[in-house]
This record gives structure tokens, C-alpha cells and sequence, in this order.
């Protein structure tokens, strides 16, 4: 899949001190083959590559201090951007109800969604919804929507399956705004591909509701399919947003890097499971980082490189990897961390951190910071390079000189040890690990 295979790519350069553009020429060569191979539409990948390519070989890359991570941050940033930068609306309208009509081919889950976005708009957005069944074609259709309904004790509007899908759109506006209803979810039929009837039934409903949204539902598993139906959906209905479903499938992402080029429409929400709670807003940047597997490494660098002074970092993780650590390096440090955040945070965006043994043992608090500053400043040159020597004459020396406990004393003692463990698990740890992808 595209994920394994631009992290193949990635943990190849992640080391790597310094790249040259044949480096970058042969990453951006992996890139192109991973992005074709998980579906993704030929210009698009075209396009991606090119980008790319002109910005990593661009000093951004080459002066950087870690030239590998470098460059996956761009790859990261152009995915993100791929997918429509910063994370798209859901539509108000300042003359209630707000009218969304859900379209798309059968079994790609309009009605599940229709059910999941009520539930979504009513517990997140506080939102009194009414559910609209005009899907009088597909057997028990209606009932379907009945039953989620009831389900998630959501009032649903139908006439059966006598009446017509416009008249059924139109008749539920009236009811929506009689029963004070500020969202009407029109759930529609789909066909088993794309046809006339379809498209005009459709227009026919959107000629006459007046749609403030139409969310297209696409299975994100059919891939360049997806593509396609979302490019003869927009063209006849103008479509709004995009909902790609079963994302919590094995799928291999092409859907997500294609549609919103292609269509320029928006993807607004994904899909993660069956169930009514199994609707998320789409970030594009959560999306690049689930592309890559790559956890929150990339908000770590640029916190580091924001923070901390070049140099200082290259010699302390020299120092990390030779696990040739003092007391006067653990002080350097808690000043530099000090300027990055909470360590807790920090030391969590560590993939894999978690399981680290003695990771508990680390969390330090922020206030204690000051203590164990206290601490170290007592002690001398020796203590502080060989802790060994530390006897308990010494500890009570320190423990006066700085104003605190023997146990705290102690405590630092002990922490400073398994950090130094930590960063030897560290340096040996394989690259690259997974982490999982969720959103609130
Ligand atoms: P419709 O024909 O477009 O209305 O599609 P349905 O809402 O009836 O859904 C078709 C099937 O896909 C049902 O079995 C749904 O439970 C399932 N489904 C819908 N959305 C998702 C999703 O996000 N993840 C998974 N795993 N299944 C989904
Ligand atoms: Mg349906």
C-alpha cells in the first residue's frame, strides 16, 4: 500500500546526514510508483511529484539540519495540501432548516451516513436534525432509516414508497420548519452506476429544496473508481463536499489524494466503521500523517527546530546516542525542553515511546523542573559527570545545599539512570514505527 510504501522510501532517507538531489531524485522516483500504485489519478501524481522534487531540492532541504525528516516534511505539507489544506465547513443557513441532500451510488452508505451526520450535528453541534427517506426504489430502504433512526432517536420524515422522492424533499422542508427542526438530511436512492433517471431525479430534489450542501457518500475502497463518480456527480449536480466512507477498511488511500484535485471539491467527513458514532470531520493533515505513518514525529521536529539552537542539538544527540549523558547535559537539556512545552507531551509524540520501560518514571512535572534544577546545581563537577560516586554522605550534601528532600534526591538519581537506559532503547529502536491513527 501507498502508507508501506513511501515509509520504505522515508526510513531509507530518514537517517541519512546529508542528501544530495540523485538522493531526492530517487525518493521522488518511490513516491510517483507508491502514489500510481495505491490508485492515485496519473496528473495528480504528476503534478505531487513536481512540487515535491522542486522543493526538496531547494535549500529548505539541503541547509537543514535533518535532511531525511526535511523532506518528508514536505511530502507531508504537499499531501495535507493535496487533500485541501486546512479542514473544511459544514454549511448554516441564516434562513433554517439547513438543507443537506446525501447522493451517491447504492451501497456506498448514504444512509448510514445520513444517520451518522444527524447524530454528529445533534451531539457536537447541539443541532435538532430531521431525517428524510426519499430512497423509494431500493427495497426496505425506508425501513433502514426507520430503524437507525429509531436507533439513535432521531425523527424521520417519510411518506412511503408511493409518493415521489421531490415531493417527499418538498413536503419535509414544510414539516422541518413546523416541527422547528434547523438541519432536514435528505437521504436519496442511488443506482449501481451512474444514469440519467438518476442525475434528473436528483436535480429535480435539488431544483426544488434548494440545497445549502449535497455531500457526495463514496466507498473510499473503490478507489480511482471513487474518482470518477465524483467527477460525473459534480459536473451534473455541483457537489459541496465529499463523505468517503469505510475508511476503517483495508483501503489504500487513493480516493483521499485524488478527489479533491480532481473534483475540487472538498472531502468534509470519512466514515470509520458501521456504527452511528463512526463519522469523523476529515483532516487533511491527520490524513498525510495516517499516509505516512508517521504518528505526530513531524509536530516534534518542528518544535525542536523552533526552538532549540542547532548546534546544541547535534552535540546532545551525539551525547544521546553515545549514551555519554552528565548531569550538566540533563540541565542543558530541562532548559531547552522548558522551551518546547510540557516534557510529558513531548516525550508522548515520540512514536513508540509508550512502550518504553520506565516511561512513567520520566514524566516530569513541570514545576519539579526547578527543583531539579536546585538538585544538580549543588552537586560537583565530579558527582555530576560519574553519579556513581553519590554515596550517602554526598546525597545529604546535595539534599541540604539545594533545599530538598534525600528521597527527592534520590528520585532524580534514579531518573536520570533510566533516561540513560531510555536513550540507549533509543538508539536501537527501529526506525520508523507505526502509530495508530485517530481522531477525537
Ligand atoms: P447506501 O446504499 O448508499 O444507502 O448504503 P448503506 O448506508 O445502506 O450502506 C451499505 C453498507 O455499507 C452497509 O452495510 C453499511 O453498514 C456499510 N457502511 C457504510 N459506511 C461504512 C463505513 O464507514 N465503514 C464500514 N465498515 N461500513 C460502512
Ligand atoms: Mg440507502
Amino acid at each position: 500500500g501507498l502508507a508501506d510504501r513511501l515509509q520504505g522510501t522515508m526510513q531509507k532517507i530518514r537517517g541519512k546526514g546529508k542528501v544530495n538531489e540523485a538522493d531526492v531524485k530517487e525518493m521522488m522516483r518511490e513516491v510517483r510508483l507508491a502514489l500510481l500504485e495505491a490508485d492515485v489519478n496519473f496528473k495528480v501524481v504528476k503534478d505531487f511529484v513536481k512540487r515535491v522534487s522542486e522543493r526538496a531540492v531547494g535549500q529548505e532541504v539541503l541547509k537543514s539540519l535533518t535532511p531525511g525528516q526535511q523532506v518528508i516534511k514536505v511530502v507531508k505539507e504537499e499531501l495535507t495540501e493535496l487533500m485541501g489544506g486546512e479542514q473544511s465547513k459544514i454549511a448554516v443557513s441564516t434562513r433554517p432548516p439547513t438543507v443537506i441532500m446525501m447522493v451517491g451510488l447504492q451501497g456506498a452508505g448514504k444512509t448510514t451516513t445520513t444517520g451518522k451526520l444527524a447524530n454528529l450535528l445533534r451531539k457536537k453541534y447541539n443541532r435538532q436534525p430531521m431525517l428524510v427517506a426519499a430512497d423509494i426504489y431500493r427495497p426496505a430502504a425506508i425501513k433502514q432509516l426507520e430503524t437507525l433512526g429509531k436507533q439513535i432517536n432521531m425523527p424521520v420524515f417519510s411518506l412511503g414508497d408511493q409518493v415521489s422522492p421531490v415531493e417527499i424533499a418538498k413536503q419535509s422542508i414544510e414539516k422541518a420548519k413546523e416541527d422547528h427542526h434547523d438541519y432536514v438530511l435528505i437521504d436519496t436512492a442511488g443506482r449501481l452506476h451512474i444514469d440519467e433517471n438518476l442525475m434528473d431525479e436528483l436535480k429535480d430534489i435539488k431544483d426544488l429544496t434548494k440545497p445549502d450542501e449535497i455531500f457526495l457518500v463514496v466507498d473510499a475502497m473503490t478507489g480511482q473508481d471513487a474518482v470518477n463518480v465524483a467527477q460525473s456527480f459534480n459536473e451534473q449536480l455541483g457537489l459541496t463536499g465529499v463523505v468517503l466512507t469505510k475508511l476503517d477498511g483495508d483501503t489504500r488511500g487513493g480516493a483521499a489524494l485524488s478527489i479533491r484535485s480532481v473534483t475540487n471539491t472538498p472531502i468534509k467527513f470519512v466514515g470509520m466503521g458501521e456504527k452511528m458514532d463512526a463519522l469523523e470531520a476529515f483532516h487533511p493533515e491527520r490524513m498525510a500523517s495516517r499516509i505516512l505513518g508517521m504518528g505526530d514525529v513531524l509536530t516534534l521536529i518542528e518544535k525542536a527546530q523552533m526552538n532549540v539552537d542547532e548546534d546544541k542539538a547535534k552535540e546532545l544527540e551525539k551525547k544521546m546516542r553515545t549514551a555519554s549523558f552528565t548531569f550538566d547535559d540533563f540541565l542543558e537539556q530541562l532548559g531547552q525542553v522548558r522551551k518546547m512545552g510540557p516534557l510529558d507531551d513531548l516525550l508522548k509524540m515520540l512514536p513508540g515511546a509508550n512502550k518504553i520501560k520506565g516511561m512513567d518514571n520520566l514524566s516530569i512535572d513541570e514545576k519539579q523542573i526547578g527543583h531539579v534544577e536546585a538538585i544538580i546545581r549543588s552537586m560537583t563537577l565530579q558527582e555530576k559527570e560519574h553519579p556513581e560516586v553519590i554515596n550517602s554522605g554526598r546525597k545529604k550534601r546535595i539534599a541540604k545545599g539545594s533545599g530538598r528532600s534525600i528521597q527527592e534526591v534520590n528520585r532524580l538519581l534514579k531518573q536520570f539512570e533510566d533516561m540513560k537506559k531510555m536513550m540507549k532503547q533509543f538508539t536501537n529502536m527501529p526506525k520508523g514505527k507505526k502509530k495508530g491513527f485517530k481522531l477525537p
